[in-house]
Formats: structure tokens, C-alpha cells, sequence
């Protein structure tokens, strides 16, 4: 009569681990039946296998039986309440120390031990299939989480199908949503350390995790409920819009791109760079201040640093301004009046001489190097250089705020990239449109609108609600001024 659990085994789930761990039980339980078969442990060798059998240590105190793996299924896949008989029934130190010390009787024992048999049992039982549905959908549920902890998941498809039913949607959800799976811990391998769900577009699966219900209240509704409507924004952004709608909605990152890109190569000069610095050189006639007023804010601190640190040699430029050094007035004299710096540098050469002509291009070969203009590769600039840039030109950084700042996206997560935008503004378009600005709102019904969102539901959503229904009309007005 050992416990039983007869389910296909999930490789790699919480609830693998814990069918080893009963697995050993029963092995324990048997020999623990066995060894009291007959006569009581008077033997002090029965006693002392009986404590190693349950790793029950002298002192009384009982480490967990089943093995770990068993707690981390059990303290996952149930509520703290559910869980509570399983501790109550457990067999402690204290009680086996009084069969091996012969005050209680081996049969009350073994009784004892039936009886947590039964609660885990019991318990077990209580773990939902690994496959089943639920609305219409084919649910997986790997580590055969709990009823009560699938009923607290239902909460979240059952807000999806009143949802979309309601705004009128509901075959779009049946389009984008095959199947669903259940996980226990953010930790599985199939989510990250943060992420409470995924969505995989190739099989069309939510997937959720479990420690969305500790959650409680979202930014928008309650976290099970965001997670599910999140997950399926990121199959309407990425499946379901037409190209022309999916186009639209990114075209609105397309600046928030281009400022980060230009952040992060602020760190490097391009040899494309270095060329258009010097033709900036060349056009101004070799005045360093009058070259940068032709850049671009961030270009004119690059052709900054590319003077200060040029390839060999001092600084070209003096620290703090556009106006050259000594060995900065050398190079400007080479390009702007040659005559005078090959008197002053090699009076003994005779002007016109091949001697003469072959040291300039032997000069120009120099300053060349110098300025890293023979080199196709990017110049870097050191760390603290790039810093005491952007300490100097806030505006930088700024930019990309300031890019972000236009879409009046939602949520901080939405700022992540145009996905997440889509994903979060999606769910406060669906469920709590009062949350989006009327920039965010707008954007949302725009790119809805080009994918024809099932044919009318959009602007029946729309005209249910006055406020958006305003600002559409609004920008429309504002466009064709
Ligand atoms: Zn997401």
C-alpha cells in the first residue's frame, strides 16, 4: 500500500522533481513498515536505521520528508492554506524519538504515518491535470499547479473573454490565443527572473506565470488580468497588424532610435566623421570655431575631442575651446599658407625643388596621421571623455527623453522598446482607457484603425467613448490646418 501518483511525468517541471522525491517516500515508507514489522525498535541498530531511514536527527528536530524538490512543487503549485494539512500530519522528531524510546507504540506510529501518507495523497489529488481546457482553451500546466492556483489563473481568461466579447473582438482573441500554459516560477527556464508571462507567436501560446497572482493590483487592473491582455498585445503588434499599421505604430520610434543611436556612438569618431571634420576645416579656411558652428550639437563636441586627442602628438585645440594650440597653429599654417611654413620649418630646402615637394607630401602624410584620416576605423574616445561630454551637453541624454516624452507612452516598461509600448498601451487601450493620454490613446486607435481592427469594433470603441471619439476628431483638425 504504497502512495500512489500515477501521472506522465513533465521532464524538467517542478512536478518532476516532486514525483522523484514521493518516489523515494514510498521507497521509505516501506522499509519504515518492515522494519516495524513484529516487535518494536528495542534493537538500538532498528532505532538508529529508523532515524537515518527519515534523516531524523537525536536532538528531535526532523528535516522535510518528502525531499526538498517536494516542498518547492508543493509551496508553488498551492496556496499557504492549501498546504497547511500536509504540515500538521507530518510525523516529527519528537514522535519518532518516543517510539525509539519506547513510549509509544509502533502501530500509533505506523497509524501516524498512514495518515500523512493520506494527506499528501490527498494533496496530490488536488494538482490539476497536466493538460486540460478552460473557455475554449487548451490550457498546459507542466507543473501541475493546484486547482486553486489554476482558478486564480482562470480570473485572467475569464477577464480576457468578458473583454473582448464586450468590445466586440472576441474572434481575435480565438485567432491569437491556441493555447495557454501555466508556470510556477518566473525562474523556469522559459521565463526570466522578471518576466510574469511570454507569448509565442509560432505556436500561439500565453504563457503565464503563477507568482502574477501574489501581485495583486496593476498599474492598469489586476496583475493576472494585465498579463494576459499584455501578452496578447504583443500578438497583435507583431501577428496580427498589417504591414502598413505595424509600419505606423514604429514610425513613432524611429526618433527615440535615432537619439539612443546617436547616444551610444558618441563613443567613437568614424572615418566617415573624420573626413567630413576636416572638409569643415578645409572650407573654413582652417578656423577651428567657425568649422564647429557648422556641426551639429553633437558632432561639434566630437570634432572636439578628435582635436584634442588627435592619433600622435599634443592637443590641436585648447581644452576648453576651438582655438588652436602651437602645434594646432603648424598644422592650420600647412593647409592655409604653405609657403610660410616651409620657410619656417625647412628655410634650406630650394622652394620648387623635388626635395621640397617631396617634403611636403611627407608633411601631409604626417597631419594625415594625425588626424587619423588614412584609417578606416572608428577613433574611440576614452570613457571619462564621453562623460564630460554629456556633462557638458545635457541635451544628449535628453534627446532621447525628450524623443520618449513625444509618445506619452503609459508605463515606464512600455519605454522599453516599441513592442513593450504596444503591448502596455494596448492593455490600457482595452481595459482602462482613461489611463492613456490623448496623444497615447490616439496613436492606439490610429494603427487599430489601418489594421481594420475586425472590420467596425474599433470605432464602435470609439464612439462609446466620447473622450477619444473628441480627440481624433481634434487631431484630425489639427492635421489639415
Ligand atoms: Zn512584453
Amino acid at each position: 500500500m504504497t502512495f500512489e501518483y500515477q501521472y506522465r511525468r513533465a521532464s524538467g517541471s517542478l512536478w518532476d522533481g516532486a514525483q522523484k522525491a514521493l518516489d523515494d517516500f514510498n521507497a521509505r515508507y516501506t522499509e519504515a513498515q518492515d522494519l516495524f514489522k513484529g516487535s518494536g525498535p528495542d534493537d538500538p541498530d532498528a532505532a538508529d536505521a529508523l532515524l537515518n531511514k527519515f534523516a531524523f536527527r537525536r536532538d528531535g528536530t526532523a528535516p522535510s520528508f518528502p525531499d526538498t524538490p517536494f516542498y518547492e512543487w508543493m509551496t508553488n503549485a498551492f496556496n499557504v492554506g492549501d498546504t497547511h494539512d500536509i504540515d500538521a500530519f507530518r510525523p516529527d522528531g519528537p514522535l519518532v524519538m518516543s517510539v525509539i524510546e519506547g513510549k509509544l507504540e509502533v502501530d500509533l506510529f505506523l497509524r501516524a504515518l498512514d495518515q500523512y501518507r493520506d494527506a499528501l495523497e490527498a494533496l496530490v489529488r488536488k494538482a490539476a491535470p497536466e493538460h486540460f481546457s478552460y473557455q475554449g482553451f487548451k490550457i498546459h500546466n507542466p507543473d501541475r499547479l493546484g486547482e486553486p492556483k489554476c482558478r486564480d489563473l482562470f480570473e485572467g481568461i475569464d477577464y480576457l473573454v468578458a473583454l473582448f466579447k464586450k468590445r466586440g473582438v472576441y474572434p481575435l482573441l480565438k485567432t491569437g490565443v491556441r493555447g495557454i500554459e501555466f508556470l510556477a516560477k518566473p525562474s523556469m527556464e522559459k521565463l526570466n527572473a522578471t518576466a510574469l508571462g511570454l507569448y509565442y507567436w509560432n505556436t500561439k501560446t500565453i504563457v503565464i506565470s503563477s507568482h502574477v497572482i501574489g501581485y495583486g493590483e496593476g498599474r492598469f487592473m489586476k496583475w493576472v488580468n494585465e498579463a494576459f491582455l499584455h501578452e496578447f498585445g504583443h500578438f497583435v503588434h507583431l501577428n496580427y497588424l498589417p504591414r502598413e499599421a505595424k509600419e505606423a505604430w514604429d514610425a513613432g520610434w524611429v526618433e527615440v532610435n535615432q537619439k539612443q543611436e546617436e547616444l551610444s556612438t558618441l563613443s567613437k569618431i568614424t572615418a566617415v566623421e573624420r573626413a567630413r571634420f576636416f572638409d569643415a576645416l578645409v572650407f573654413t579656411k582652417f578656423d577651428p570655431s567657425k568649422a564647429s558652428k557648422r556641426l551639429k550639437p553633437i558632432e561639434r563636441l566630437k570634432f572636439g575631442a578628435w582635436l584634442r586627442s588627435p592619433m600622435t602628438g599634443d592637443p590641436l585645440i585648447t581644452p576648453k575651446q576651438f582655438r588652436w594650440t602651437g602645434p594646432g597653429v603648424n598644422l592650420a599654417t600647412f593647409y592655409t599658407d604653405r609657403e610660410s611654413f616651409m620657410k619656417k620649418n625647412y628655410d634650406w630646402i630650394e622652394v620648387g625643388s623635388d626635395e621640397y615637394n617631396k617634403q611636403i607630401e611627407r608633411k601631409d602624410k604626417q597631419f594625415k596621421d594625425k588626424l587619423g584620416l588614412d584609417w578606416d576605423q572608428p577613433l574611440s574616445i576614452p570613457a571619462a571623455t564621453v562623460r564630460e561630454l554629456l556633462d557638458a551637453d545635457p541635451s544628449l541624454k535628453k534627446s532621447v527623453a525628450d524623443a520618449l516624452n513625444k509618445l506619452e507612452i503609459v508605463s515606464d516598461y512600455g519605454r522599453t522598446n516599441e513592442k513593450e509600448d504596444f503591448a502596455e498601451t494596448f492593455v490600457a487601450f482595452m481595459g482602462a482607457p482613461a489611463k492613456l493620454t490623448p496623444t497615447a490613446k490616439f496613436r492606439m486607435q490610429r494603427v487599430l484603425s489601418l489594421a481594420n481592427f475586425y472590420n467596425k469594433p474599433v470605432m464602435r470603441l470609439a464612439e462609446n467613448d466620447s473622450l477619444a471619439h473628441q480627440v481624433v476628431n481634434r487631431y484630425l483638425h489639427a492635421r489639415n490646418q
